[in-house]
């Protein structure tokens, strides 16, 4: 009977000694910078899932013509793509842009979506760059996936303005961003430059489009891939690989912040 009270002493001593590095490792082993701020506090991201549920009941609102910047103008919004599945591209957006906001909120940002469901019409365009003007936005990203019927094009690429109301370090800022966000976002979810557009290094700039020219705050879109390519989407039609989007892009946000 001396042998039970010793077996239990030595499973005593042996979970004592699991116990006390685990007590002690909190401190190290989630460092947190700045004296334990989150790495986005601070920063406010307004995220813009493009398109939205119910545009296609209402064109008579969609296609609204209004001022793009640059002197474009322009429909209020469009229905979007989808995939041949008929996965619809306001679905899509609104399901990484959530992804994408739930990450940076872990990591401390304040987050602004530019609508609040999936189950409305617009906003328009230029109101949706007025939502990232009036909350001040650290940066905006706005987010898409393209519709090419072109043989074989997929891959992604990110779209800056050649000139925002925000002026010129606005515009230069917002290349600077796209830049960041394209590599954090091949590095993260192996998505392919696009082979259809952006001249191959998957960077776009355009005069056209209001969300990025009415911003005075940085601001870039994302054509995540592109629908109607059978691989693309595939892979856009798969949470896990939403959600691989949505912390690629917020280690995007986080790298060109120097966080
Ligand atoms: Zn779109």
């Amino acid at each position: 009977m001396e042998t039970v009270p010793r077996r239990a002493l030595a499973v005593l001593v042996t979970a004592v000694a699991l116990v006390l590095p685990l007590a002690a490792a909190p401190a190290r082993a989630m460092p947190l910078p700045e004296g334990g701020r989150l790495p986005l506090a601070g920063v406010t991201v307004v995220v813009d899932p493009g398109h939205n549920g119910l545009n296609y009941r209402y064109p008579r609102i969609v296609n609204r013509i209004v001022y793009a910047g640059n002197g474009v103008w322009k429909a209020c919004n469009t229905t979007g793509t989808a995939t041949r599945a008929g996965y619809s591209e306001h679905a899509y957006t609104w399901s990484v842009a959530t992804r994408l906001a739930a990450v940076l909120r872990a990591r401390g940002a304040r987050v602004v979506l530019t609508r609040p469901d999936d189950r409305g019409v617009g906003p328009c365009i230029d109101r949706r760059a007025a939502i990232g003007n009036a909350a001040r936005a650290t940066l905006v990203m706005s987010i898409h996936g393209d519709g090419s019927t072109a043989a074989g094009a997929r891959g992604f690429h990110v779209i800056s303005s050649t000139r925002m109301v925000g002026g010129t370090g606005v515009t230069a800022a917002s290349g600077r961003l796209a830049r960041v966000l394209r590599d954090a976002f091949r590095a993260g979810t192996g998505m392919p430059f696009a082979n259809y557009t952006a001249g191959g290094d998957a960077l776009a700039v355009r005069k056209d489009l209001g969300g990025l020219n009415l911003s005075t705050r940085p601001a870039v879109m994302i054509e995540t891939g592109n629908m109607r390519n059978a691989t693309d989407a595939r892979l856009m039609s798969s949470p896990a690989f939403r959600q691989r989007e949505a912390v690629a892009l917020a280690d995007g946000i986080q790298r060109y912040l120097g966080r």
